[in-house]
């Protein structure tokens, strides 16, 4: 049985490799919460080959029981200080986008969404400013159907392309959008076993000067509200809608705003942002959102939902 790093090593002796990879590389470099211990392997394969070259990997990996974890911008992860077992492939090396035919722009899965929502503004393109200045990667925002200001990806989505990893060999597909199969923070990709390759978003001309000016409003935003005054991952809990008020409120009346372990700390100006003061493991952060899930659920009977995903726990 080949160790990981020989398999690695072995695979890409066979292959084309354009990219980057590292063994045991900290995942505090590539998550926005900035923690988070070893991967065994982190890869970013880069440009036109990364559909090919990553399909492939995954699929020689599964073959040898080793898992591979898919890593967009990181900025919805909390990954514990052990760090995550076997392959990350980082999407950030993929990330071209271009104009089409029919308003259409079509963003490959690694590409910041903040630079998609700048290129859509330099050609005179309308509908994906609400996201601007939103962490992640296209990918990322697709998989989770990320929201802000009333909108959800899939509002401007036309289609996604994947790479569907459930055969034998990977099949890149395009998927139209079926309104139905997306939801608040749901995405069909969350239960198909894919790697999501990008979207087309369907936009619509606009004047230039709206557009920007519609961005700088959520960037001022968002500074406001003080999301990058720390390392976060955004809100950590859902909202939901029969609970009456958002999640953050709740935490609020409860008087949690400031509770830490550790460095994790409830951010002392909304209920629904953990920070990380400087060195909180993604063990502390866990302890202190289950703590004040604990709380909400003994005070109030509400069971709050994580919209964080948790890594290596
Ligand atoms: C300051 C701050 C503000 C935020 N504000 C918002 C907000 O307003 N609204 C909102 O919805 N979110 C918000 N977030 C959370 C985060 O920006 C979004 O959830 C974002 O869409 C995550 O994208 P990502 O690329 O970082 O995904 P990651 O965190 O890297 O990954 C998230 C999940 O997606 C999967 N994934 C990523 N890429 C792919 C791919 N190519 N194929 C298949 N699976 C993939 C990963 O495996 C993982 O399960 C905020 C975060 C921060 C730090």
């Amino acid at each position: 049985m080949p160790t990981l790093a020989e398999f690695y090593r072995n695979f890409n002796r066979q292959k084309n490799f354009d990219g980057v990879f590292r063994f045991d590389e900290p995942m505090a470099a590539h998550t926005t919460f900035k923690t988070g211990g070893p991967a065994d392997v982190w890869v970013r394969p880069e440009g036109g080959a990364f559909p090919e070259y990553s399909g492939e990997l995954i699929l020689s990996a599964r073959k040898e029981g080793i898992p591979v974890f898919i890593l967009g911008g990181g900025a919805n992860i909390v990954v514990s200080e052990n760090g995550i077992r076997g392959i990350v492939l980082d999407t950030g090396g993929y990330r071209g986008i271009r104009r089409e035919p029919g308003d259409i722009i079509a963003v490959e899965a690694g590409a910041a969404v903040d630079d998609a929502v700048e290129f859509a503004a330099s050609s005179g393109l309308s509908g994906l400013e609400f996201l601007a200045a939103m962490p992640g990667s296209t990918g990322g925002a697709l998989w989770m159907n990320a929201r802000c200001y009333e909108k959800s990806v899939s509002d401007v989505l036309a289609e996604t392309e994947i790479l569907d990893l459930s055969g034998p060999v990977p099949i890149r597909t395009r998927v139209p959008r079926r309104e139905a199969e997306f939801g608040y923070k749901k995405s069909p990709f969350q239960s198909l076993d894919a790697l999501i390759l990008g979207g087309r978003f369907a936009l619509k001309k606009g004047e230039r000067s709206k557009i920007t000016g519609e961005m700088e409003t959520r960037r001022l935003d968002r500074e406001a509200k003080g999301h990058f005054r720390f390392p976060s991952a955004g809100s950590v809990f859902k909202n939901n809608r029969d609970f009456g008020k958002p999640a953050g409120k709740i935490i609020d009346e409860l008087g949690l705003r400031g509770l830490s372990v550790g460095d994790a700390q409830v951010a002392p100006w909304h209920g629904n942002i953990i920070i990380n003061l400087g060195n909180a493991g993604g063990s502390d952060i866990k302890a202190l959102a289950e703590l004040v899930r604990d709380r909400v659920r003994a005070a109030a009977g509400l069971e709050l939902e994580y919209e964080v995903l948790f890594a290596g726990f």
